[in-house]
């Protein structure tokens, strides 16, 4: 029996697609990659397609002449759920998901190899038993130590320009306050920080639509480089003097490997924690669905979680019922020590530290755990 919608599909489909871009809008904003939102254009685009196709079936199976008719509808309205299962999964394993990390504002934010601003003995919350920050960060060499190692760390030099001595306090001044911020800071011992002894050449694109464009490539030159070293590690952060990529600090891919400019130890700290499922505090994520995990740091109201970003209003933010893009739109929670959260932006205020949210979180990591 022919089905009395068929004619119409090529048609119907196209509405749909253009419905489903209307509902799903690609963020036009610059600074966010454009993979992220492709992704984000394709779920939409899928979800389109596929209440489309679960309508069709649907009218399919209320207008089916016999039970074989019937049958074959339900199977289509089953392949359709399927294949968006397949999707999902597949997106989620691919773990594309980009972190172009916000803008630096020339004013505020340090040339690479300025003045470094980076609190390592920020207080951070919860801790009653912390050791003393800088314990193992006045050396970038490898820990040596009885310790089990829970959390290792290899630095590389990208493009560097100058004498290596320079790199070796940037590593320090990283290391310094990665470790002084995350749960192991109560047994610093136990992450390893290795450093690579060559420089890794890439020629990182210094504007941002040269980066944006050869992003893969240059976080899998860093982990050639990284590997290089013939030493095992959990995550690779490529470091440069040169100041790349216009106005973005640094970024990840969600693959282990991390690129920033030397003098940002915030921007790598916050790289990583996307790593262990944190979610950026300068969108509300969790509300305009942005967020890699729901179910940790949300923006907050009662710890300044509703502060808008410069531009913005409160409604962009927690209690807020707007969702302008994926851009620099609030502040984030504050920290217990009054800075903001190191998931919001790059020159939210200081002393940055993580909100309770993130923390609450951060403690259950089993590679963060003493
Ligand atoms: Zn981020």
């Amino acid at each position: 029996m022919i089905n009395p919608l068929k004619a119409h599909k090529t048609r119907i489909l196209l509405i749909g697609i253009c419905v489903s871009l209307y509902t799903y809008p690609v963020r036009a904003d610059p600074l966010i990659d454009s993979l992220a939102n492709m992704i984000d254009a394709i779920y939409g685009v899928a979800a389109g397609i596929a209440a489309l196709l679960i309508v069709l079936q649907a009218v399919k199976y209320k207008t089916a002449a016999g039970p074989v008719e019937r049958d074959e509808a339900k199977r289509g309205i089953l392949n359709v759920v399927m294949g968006l299962a397949i999707l999902l999964v597949a997106g989620y394993v691919v773990g594309l998901i980009y972190y172009v990390e916000p803008v630096k504002t020339p004013a505020v934010i340090p040339r690479a190899g300025g003045t470094t601003r980076i609190v390592v003995s920020t207080p951070t919350p919860s801790s009653t038993t912390s050791a003393p920050p800088g314990t193992t960060t006045s050396s970038s060499v490898p820990v040596t130590t009885t310790a089990q190692v829970k959390l290792t760390v290899m630095y590389v030099p990208v493009d560097w320009q100058g004498a290596l001595s320079g790199f070796d306090s940037a590593v320090a001044g990283q290391a310094g306050f990665l470790i002084s911020n995350i749960p192991l800071k109560d047994c610093p011992a136990s992450v390893r920080i290795l450093k690579s002894s060559t420089v890794c050449t890439i020629n990182v694109p210094l504007d941002q639509a040269g980066c944006n464009a050869q992003t893969l490539n240059i976080i899998r030159k860093i982990e050639q480089c990284a590997k290089a070293e013939g030493k095992p590690y959990d995550y690779a952060v490529g470091l440069t003097n040169v100041d790349i990529c216009g106005q973005v600090l640094g970024f990840s891919i969600q693959t282990g490997v991390v690129i920033a400019e030397s003098s940002q130890a915030l921007v790598t700290t916050h790289e990583l924690s996307h790593e262990w499922g944190l979610n950026d505090e300068y969108v509300d994520a969790c509300r305009c669905g942005f967020a890699v995990n729901p179910r940790t740091n949300c923006l907050d109201a009662s710890i300044g979680g509703s502060d808008p970003a410069p531009g913005y209003t409160a409604a962009a933010c927690a209690g807020g019922n707007q969702c302008p893009g994926y851009t620099k739109t609030c502040e984030g929670n504050k920290n217990p020590s009054g800075g903001r959260c190191i998931m919001s932006h790059a020159i939210a205020t200081e002393p940055r530290a993580y909100c309770t949210h993130c923390w609450s979180h951060l403690i259950t990591v089993p590679m963060l755990k003493c």
